[in-house]
């Protein structure tokens, strides 16, 4: 990837277009988004359900491409990479966390924070050391060898958050990571996330509709009906 450009913001979205089309129904979920996302910030995407918040993150993991505007990553605008290309930089730029953690259950705990090492091949001693180092970061050092229906649902998105971070990404995309947590373990999550954000210098970009979680991220944009209403701090 040597035409990145290290200068340039890590994300930035000008002029996105997405619609959907269900049958006769055309959706337009994002209607003309600019957004930056600086390198090793943590960003919350807020909004009601059906704002484009999603939509917003499946575009910058690169799952999905916009129907007009350009989005570039470091620089290099996406439109122009090869399928294998987008595998690619998902694979090895950008983490990703889900509502519902999305754990292997028959994986123990380090074995899930090891598998994306594993499938890049790097060699064992080295994942061994990587993956010790993850779970003492996000807490799980004693957890190692349990699965995860052994762990409350914090500690899974703990676990999911050393997997998002074990190759060191660029940007890791978090779609909802705190919705099926109380409120109590949500604030816990988030404040994890804070601390690795800016400890392992990755950008987060997090969609939440839970606005007291907004406190702890260095900027909030605000989504509705598929455009942006603000950015504040
Ligand atoms: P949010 O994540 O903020 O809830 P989304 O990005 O999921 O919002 O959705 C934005 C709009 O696009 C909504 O009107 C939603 O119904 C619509 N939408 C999202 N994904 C699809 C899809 N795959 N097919 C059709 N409509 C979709
Ligand atoms: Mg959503």
């Amino acid at each position: 990837m040597s035409r990145l450009n290290t200068q340039a913001p890590l994300m930035h979205l000008q002029g996105v277009h997405k619609t959907y089309r269900l049958g006769q129904h055309v959706i337009p979920a994002l209607q003309g988004v600019d957004l930056t996302v600086q390198r090793g910030e943590l960003l919350a995407l807020t909004g009601p359900s059906g704002s484009g918040k999603s939509t917003i993150l499946n575009l910058c993991g690169l799952i999905d491409a916009a129907d007009t505007g350009t989005i570039a990553l470091e620089g290099q605008d996406t439109r122009a990479l090869t399928e294998d290309q987008r595998t690619l930089l998902r694979r090895d730029a950008l983490g990703f966390v889900f509502q519902n953690f999305n754990l292997v259950p028959v994986m123990t705990v380090a074995e899930n924070v090891d598998y994306p090492l594993f499938l890049t091949g790097v060699r064992a001693a080295e994942r061994r050391e990587r993956v010790a180092q993850q779970l003492q970061a996000v807490g799980l050092q004693d957890h190692a060898q349990h699965r995860p229906d052994a762990l409350s649902g914090g500690q899974r998105q703990r676990v999911a958050i050393a997997r998002a971070l074990i190759k060191r990404p660029r940007l890791v995309i978090a779609d909802e990571p705190t919705a099926s947590l109380d409120s109590h373990t949500a604030d816990q999550v988030l404040e994890l996330m804070r601390e690795r954000c800016h400890a392992q210098g990755a950008a987060f970009v997090i969609a939440t509709h839970d606005s007291r979680l907004t406190r702890r991220c260095d900027r909030v944009v605000a989504l509705l009906d598929g455009r942006i209403e603000g950015v504040s701090k």
